[in-house]
């Protein structure tokens, strides 16, 4: 599934060029051109990263990242502000609120790049099929292996898949929906319920290991990965 990136930016050759470059970098861009139209699309399926105009018609955008950090759905989707050169005390401003990268224009795509890769790294590992750790329970996506403590943890590969869905999307509350959406993919016709089977088999696999406290059921949302 590619990564959906929502650009919100009013300057129209800017956000053009932006969403050129992301689709030439296999994501799937959505535009937003002014601060009602971005929050309209923060909304599912939710996007992977915004990358952020400071000055918006309608709104500014320390207030929409200020709205996305303070939503359970939608605090830790990371933000790359876009600031405007001698805009110090924003990029201050931003970084507070949360956001977790800026970028100066005018900027290369080549820069743009490297910083989103680098958030990706820190935020979400996934892209990059890098192993996880998280206290000790660790994931490898390279070679399908869950371990504690060098022991192997034994799960199907439905668990497996949704384990890793969780451990880079931490302290994010999904639905079954989502979930299905995410695990399973958009195409397949699954009840809601099999999520919890599923959901249950993977506490079932971790419990030995006093791992199984980190899948929470947040009643009447869904499902949340956290250390919490
Ligand atoms: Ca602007």
């Amino acid at each position: 599934m590619s990564r959906r990136i929502l650009i919100v930016e009013d300057e129209a050759p800017i956000r053009e060029m932006l969403s050129f470059v992301m689709e030439q970098h296999g994501y799937q861009a959505v535009e937003a051109k002014d601060f009602d139209s971005a929050v309209s699309r923060i909304a599912e399926p939710y996007p992977d990263m915004v990358l952020l105009d400071w000055m918006l018609p309608g709104g500014s955008g320390i207030q929409l990242a200020k709205k996305l950090k303070s939503d359970d759905f939608t605090r830790n989707i990371p933000i790359i502000m876009l600031t405007a050169r001698g805009e110090e005390e924003d990029k201050i401003k931003g970084l507070e609120v949360g956001a977790d990268d800026y970028i100066t224009k005018p900027f290369s795509p080549k820069e743009l790049m490297a910083r989103m890769r680098a958030v990706f790294r820190r935020v979400a590992p996934t892209v990059l099929d890098e192993p996880l750790d998280f206290d000790g329970l660790k994931l490898d996506p390279v070679s399908h292996r869950i371990s504690v403590n060098d022991n192997s943890v034994d799960m199907g590969p439905t668990e497996f898949k949704l384990l890793h869905f969780f451990m880079t999307h931490p302290e994010r509350v999904y639905s079954r929906e989502q979930l299905l959406d995410h695990v399973w993919g958009t195409n397949v016709y699954v009840e809601d319920r099999t999520v919890d089977v599923h959901i249950r088999r993977l506490r079932k696999a971790l419990t030995e290991y006093g791992f199984d406290r980190l899948i929470q059921t947040v009643r009447g949302v869904g499902y949340r990965f956290s250390m919490r």
